[in-house]
This record gives C-alpha cells, sequence and structure tokens, in this order.
C-alpha cells in the first residue's frame, strides 16, 4: 500500500510512505505518516519517479529540501501507540530554518 489510506490500528486517516535506506536503516518499510504536513515531524516525505510517497528521517546532515515536506510518522501520534513511542532526542526543529529560506 502506499498514497492515502487508513491506520490499522485507529483507523485515522494516513499516508503510507516506503523508507528510503538511511544511516542506520536498511530502508524499503511501510511507514505511516499524518497526512497534513507537520513542521514538528521529524520525516521528509516526497514522491519518487513513478509518483509513490517516499520517507526518511530528516537529520542535521541530511536536512529538508527541495520538494519535501516535512511530515509527523503517525505511530508518533496514534492514540492506541501514544504511550510506546516517543521522539528520539536531538530531533531538530526546521520550521525557522525553513522559513528563512523560502522565498
Ligand atoms: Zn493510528
Amino acid at each position: 500500500m502506499n498514497g492515502p489510506g487508513h491506520c490499522p490500528d485507529c483507523r485515522r486517516p494516513v499516508l503510507w510512505t516506503r523508507t528510503e535506506p538511511g544511516v542506520s536503516t536498511e530502508g524499503g518499510k511501510r511507514l505511516a505518516v499524518d497526512p497534513t504536513p507537520n513542521p514538528d515531524g521529524n520525516t521528509a516525505v516526497d514522491r519518487d519517479g513513478t509518483g509513490r510517497y517516499v520517507s526518511r528521517r530528516v537529520t542535521e546532515e541530511r536536512p529538508l529540501w527541495g520538494p519535501e515536506r516535512l511530515h509527523m510518522p503517525h505511530p508518533a501520534t496514534c492514540p492506541r501507540r501514544q504511550t510506546q513511542i516517543a521522539l528520539p532526542q536531538g530531533v531538530i526543529r526546521l520550521a525557522d530554518h525553513r522559513r528563512k529560506h523560502r522565498p
């Protein structure tokens, strides 16, 4: 599944993405993100050449760029999982950075 869908746990609308390989992850996994971009999120979402949604963790080394949009990973907001998952420390806020660099 890729694109708009629903969380199997809480039934809220989500955007299904495929993760890109990262520094410590292989990628290729499914990740649900909240469908509305969120400056407090830590996941960059973009579409690949075939129109599929792909996502990756935003880091200081690889900040948000180009057409990417910042989203909150759904497991961080899912009411069914709220107690299990917290955003890792060191997640950087990009809202100010983006405002500065956008025309
Ligand atoms: Zn959910």
